[in-house]
């Protein structure tokens, strides 16, 4: 079997123009136009480069962006302080603090300080329970991103037996909810399951969430099931020179591909869901914050 590419890539292109289309309406009926905030505590590279697309795609789907850069020296308590600012500012809808922070600031104390209703990373922990609730909820970007690819390759995914490898809060367990929320059998397997292969067999989808390159092989896949690879892993390149190096996922590509129905690749995957659905987090936080109905087609 050779699997379907599932274009993460082409979906999110797609969403961000939806998007778009959405914030316009805002702006030509309510006068609304929804606001990112986006807060960079120091320098980290790869930081700088997500704050970097975040901003040019939410200034490019008419969204107001807001940048807040501040040195690796801050303070948690100027940090919450900056917080408070942007939980009291009327044109700031969403707001997000780019992890991870410096070690002198608690994560946990900046994200919990964050208004829940502008909280568009959704990992808040009033969000995180509404999501477990069955509430409405900002439901965290990567595994929202992860759930409409499967939605869009698979239609109902009612029934069909899931297993999330990785329990973190920022992508295993809000996916492992948001499964459950669509009526699948979910398993949430992690650093200390046994023989995890053959719990990966089991799956009608899967979804991989690790950090360790193409740990999950052909073998592991129950012929034709869905497999999304959330991991972003930088590993050496010698092929394209002294030093080079390039980005793989959890998931062994070459392989599975031979034997899933539905394939995620890296990069073009779920890479670019998670900015496309941040700015419609912050869409559908505009209109709710505003007491609008939320937005149709996102
Ligand atoms: P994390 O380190 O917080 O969690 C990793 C999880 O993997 C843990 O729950 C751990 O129990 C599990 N794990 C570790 N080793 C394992 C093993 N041998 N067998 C089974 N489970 C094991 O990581 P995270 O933040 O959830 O991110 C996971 C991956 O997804 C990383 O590669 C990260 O870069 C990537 N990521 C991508 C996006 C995106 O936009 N595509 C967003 C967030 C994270």
């Amino acid at each position: 079997m050779t699997a379907q590419v599932i274009d993460g890539k082409a979906f999110a292109a797609g969403l961000r123009s939806r998007v778009a289309t959405v914030v316009s309406g805002l702006m030509a009926s309510h006068g609304l136009q929804p606001g990112l905030a986006v807060v960079l505590v120091g320098s980290d590279p790869a930081s700088e480069i997500y704050v970097r697309s975040k901003a040019k795609q939410t200034v490019e789907a008419g969204m107001a962006s807001f940048e807040h850069r501040l040195p690796e020296t801050t303070t948690q308590e100027e940090l919450l302080a900056l917080v408070h600012q942007l939980n009291n500012d009327p044109k700031v809808h969403g707001i997000l603090v780019q992890l991870p922070l410096p070690r002198q600031i608690s994560e946990e104390a900046v994200i919990n300080a964050i208004d829940p209703e502008k909280d568009v990373d959704g990992f808040h922990v009033i969000n995180a329970g509404r999501l477990a609730t069955g509430q409405a909820a900002m439901v965290p970007c990567t595994p929202l991103g992860c759930l409409m690819l499967l939605k869009d390759t698979l239609g109902d995914l009612s029934g069909k037996t899931a297993v999330v490898i990785g329990r973190s809060n920022i992508v295993g367990k809000p996916m492992a909810q948001l499964l459950l929320g669509e009526s699948c059998t979910v398993t949430i397997a992690h650093s200390r399951t046994k023989d995890l292969p053959s719990v990966v067999r089991q799956a009608d989808i899967v979804v991989a969430a690790v950090g360790r390159p193409n740990m999950v092989k052909g073998d592991w896949i129950k012929p034709g099931a869905a497999v999304i690879d959330v991991g972003i892993n930088r590993i050496p390149a010698p092929e394209k020179g002294e030093g080079a190096t390039r980005v793989v996922g959890d998931v062994d590509y070459a392989e599975v591909a031979e034997v899933a129905g539905a394939v995620t690749p890296v990069p073009g995957g779920v890479g670019p869901m998670t900015i496309a659905c941040l700015l419609r987090n912050a869409t559908v936080a505009a209109c709710r914050q505003a007491g609008l109905p939320d937005p149709e087609g996102l």
